[in-house]
């Protein structure tokens, strides 16, 4: 059985790039989305920019998602309103409509080979999500005319192939692609304008000195010191110990996907990707070689030895037809959580910089954050400052009590969403 089912249609990654520079511009700790955005950009903005992955670009999270790229913040504005103000929550908006365009024009400059296609459902457990959801999307059509329709239990059943769901609502704005293409195309183009990108490379530790930030890392079990003025921290729900403000504030958090075998028959006529309405939740799509690509179950801790039968509940439950399918892929990722569901995009101190915490939702997002602090680096900092004036708040009883409590929430929102 494969890894990622991306892994099945994509190129090999890139080899490691071999000696380590003494100093640099720029280093970027991560090489998913976040680092890899960051380090084209660092770039094309003439930065001498160094890149250190602990694992393999593309490892982490950004290179095993489920390939959804959702509009707007992973908050919806009604909350965003509430939390922020109308003007905050309207420039939120607006950076997310950018963090699309970005991926939009990344995968078409690049050439990267990612299966988009538009649409996504929302699909609602409870009448009470449904109301929710159709009040919402009533709000984002008028204020932002964003084209959301609402689809009653029969439309719903017959656009996703189940009948499990009360209703739903049709997004045309987002959709979905295989996440390790965009990955792999960013990789590529940063290697190829001049970034040096260090798989096999951990970063240890991240001090100040009067000449600058000094990384620690390892490699192969020699460890290397790098000076830089700039460091970008963007190891997201994968790091931990570089950072204390990152370490109190970005909870990991596991999550579990299968790929069936390619299905005879389309269960989503439209081909759109779904994401339902429960706190624990399920998500899914047809990807472009129709295999049934299913997301479900979450652990805080360490998670099941065997992940596609760990999942398959989750897909029965939603489609008993596909309950036997064989399953082609079965996989894990972690994801960096935040208090509020929102990510963390700024500066921690002069020269120091973070994005993280993208909560399911950084497809988009945690590609728009690499350019963000890119540009923030190179003097150009408005859409920095906006994240900035999201609150961040730690997570409360410090690292000790995080995952104690974040199991117990855990099972508080799964037993919340049988009850409906
Ligand atoms: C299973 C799953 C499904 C998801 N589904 C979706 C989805 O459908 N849509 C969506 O928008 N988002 C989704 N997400 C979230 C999305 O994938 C992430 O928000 C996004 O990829 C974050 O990118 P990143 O570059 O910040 O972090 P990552 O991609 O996780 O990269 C961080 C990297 O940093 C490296 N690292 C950590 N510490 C160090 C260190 N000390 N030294 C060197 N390297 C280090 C790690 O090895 C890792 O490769 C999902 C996430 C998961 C796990």
């Amino acid at each position: 059985m494969s890894d990622t089912a991306y892994a099945l249609d994509v190129a090999p990654p890139l080899p490691s790039e071999a000696a380590l520079p003494d100093r640099t511009d720029a280093i970027i700790v991560g090489g998913g989305l976040t680092g890899l955005s960051a380090a084209l950009h660092l770039t094309r903005h003439g930065l001498r920019t160094t890149l250190v992955e602990a694992g393999g670009i593309g490892d982490g999270a950004s290179g095993r998602n489920g390939g959804q790229l959702h509009p707007g913040q992973r908050r919806d504005q009604r909350w965003l309103e509430a939390h922020g103000g109308a003007r905050l929550a309207d420039a939120l908006w607006r950076l997310g409509e950018e963090a699309l365009a970005l991926v939009h024009a990344l995968r078409t400059e690049l050439k990267a080979d990612c299966a988009w296609r538009p649409g996504l459902i929302e699909a609602c457990h409870t009448d009470a999500a449904f109301a929710e959801a159709t009040a919402l999307a009533d709000d984002m059509n008028a204020r932002y005319r964003t084209g959301h329709e609402v689809l009653d239990h029969t439309a719903l059943a017959s656009a996703i192939g189940t009948r499990r769901y009360v209703g739903g609502v049709r997004d045309p704005h987002g959709g979905h692609m295989n996440p390790l293409a965009l990955v792999r195309a960013l990789a590529d183009a940063a290697h190829v304008e001049g970034a040096h990108l260090h798989g096999g490379t951990r970063a240890m530790s991240v001090r100040q000195t009067p000449h600058g930030w000094s990384v620690r890392v390892t490699r192969a079990g020699r460890t290397h010191e790098i000076l830089a003025q700039t460091v970008i921290l963007a190891g997201n729900g994968y790091m931990r110990g570089l950072s204390p403000y990152l370490d109190a504030r970005v909870m990991p958090l596991r999550n579990y996907i299968i790929a069936t075998e390619r299905l005879t028959e389309p269960v989503i006529p439209a081909g759109e990707a779904v994401a339902d309405s429960r706190a624990v939740i399920r998500y899914f799509r047809q990807d472009s070689e129709g295999r049934m690509v299913f997301g479900g179950g979450e652990s805080f801790g360490r998670g099941p030895s065997d992940i596609a039968a760990f999942v398959r509940p989750y897909l029965a439950e939603v489609y008993p037809q596909l309950k036997d399918m064989p399953i082609v892929a079965a996989w894990q990722g972690t994801l960096g959580i935040t208090r509020d569901r929102m990510p963390i995009i700024r500066r921690l101190s002069p020269g120091l910089y973070a994005g993280a915490g993208f909560s399911g939702q950084g497809l988009g997002l945690a590609t728009f954050a690499g350019k963000v602090i890119a540009d923030a680096v190179a003097g150009e900092a408005s859409r920095l400052d906006v994240f900035s004036r999201i609150a961040a708040p730690p997570f409360p009883g410090g690292r000790l009590f995080q995952t104690p409590l974040a199991q117990l929430a855990m099972a508080w929102f799964s037993i919340r969403d049988r009850l409906g």
